[in-house]
């Protein structure tokens, strides 16, 4: 849940209810979410990212493309034998690690955010994410010192309410702005799954970066809570692969405690740290 209890709980409750597949690299977990959608995570690293292969009948999805630790892409084609683009649910590192491998790279957001996207970061930028104690055993070959985000070009400009056609499958982009200005969700027709990128995920969500903004934040999360009615599961980025819908219910209450000065918090700093049932939210400390 926090990534003070990785790696303790691996694995987690949440994917243990779902099929475990077969990988090539020891590096990915993969599971069957419903039938033509599977997650492949990544719990060697504490951010145990997730990304999202979605098979419609004429082509699939690649929902983010994880830490770029391991070769993603050889999962993918050893899955789906169909042209298959990439969506980036947000210009976070490790939701973008593997782009450089793929053609086609989708996202949402202004010049500066497909930018961010575009750059990746360099080995110096990525010291942080391989200190000790972040990752277990890595990748036969794969240097943590020479760690870095490749470049990658993104190929095309997603609008919001966009609905990309899978065939037999649709996926619609949901702007989700808080965690990023160019956060994403995706809604899919077929399995009523709601991907939810880093807006929520089954541990401490971040509202108090940089490029957050904690009321855009809050507003997002309602947005997704009236999406609900049609929704079955929650796939988000982080952590667990399926998770109740109901969940964005408890963090609709949440932010709404934070904003009445509702809750108990521990300052760190400059953040507020608040600790709920099942998931947490680090925001800026107003005073
Ligand atoms: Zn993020």
């Amino acid at each position: 849940m926090y990534q003070s209890m990785w790696p303790d709980v691996l694995p987690r409750a949440g994917n243990r209810r779902l099929e475990k597949l077969a990988s090539l690299s020891p590096w990915f977990e993969i599971y069957r979410v419903s039938e033509g959608v599977f997650a492949m995570l990544e719990p060697g690293h504490a951010e145990e990212a997730i990304s999202y292969l979605i098979i419609g009948s004429k082509r699939a999805v690649l929902l983010d493309t994880g830490m770029g630790i391991a070769d993603l892409k050889a999962e993918v084609n050893r899955l789906a034998d169909l042209p298959v683009v990439v969506v980036v649910t947000h210009g976070h590192y490790d939701h973008i690690g593997d782009n450089h491998r793929f053609s086609e790279v989708w996202a949402f957001g202004s010049d500066s955010d497909v930018a961010r996207i575009e750059q990746g970061k360099s080995r110096e930028e990525c010291t942080g994410y391989m200190a000790p104690g972040c990752y277990l055993e890595l990748p036969a070959g794969f240097d943590p010192a020479a760690y870095e985000i490749r470049p990658s070009r993104v190929t095309r400009r997603l609008q919001h309410l966009e609905v990309i056609d899978l065939g037999r499958r649709t996926l619609t982009v949901h702007h989700t702005p808080g965690h990023t200005a160019d956060s994403i969700c995706l809604m899919d027709s077929r399995d009523k799954l709601l991907f939810t990128g880093d807006t929520f995920y089954p541990g401490m969500l971040f509202a108090h970066f940089e490029d957050s903004d904690f009321a855009v934040y809050r507003r997002s999360i309602d947005y997704l809570v009236d999406l609900l009615p049609g929704v079955n599961h929650l796939c988000p980025s982080h952590n667990e692969a399926y998770v109740e819908k109901t969940a964005l219910i408890r963090v609709q209450a949440a932010f709404e405690q934070i904003v009445a000065d509702n809750a108990a918090c521990e300052i760190e700093g400059k953040v507020r740290v608040y600790r709920f049932d099942g998931f947490g939210l680090m925001v800026p400390d107003w005073n």
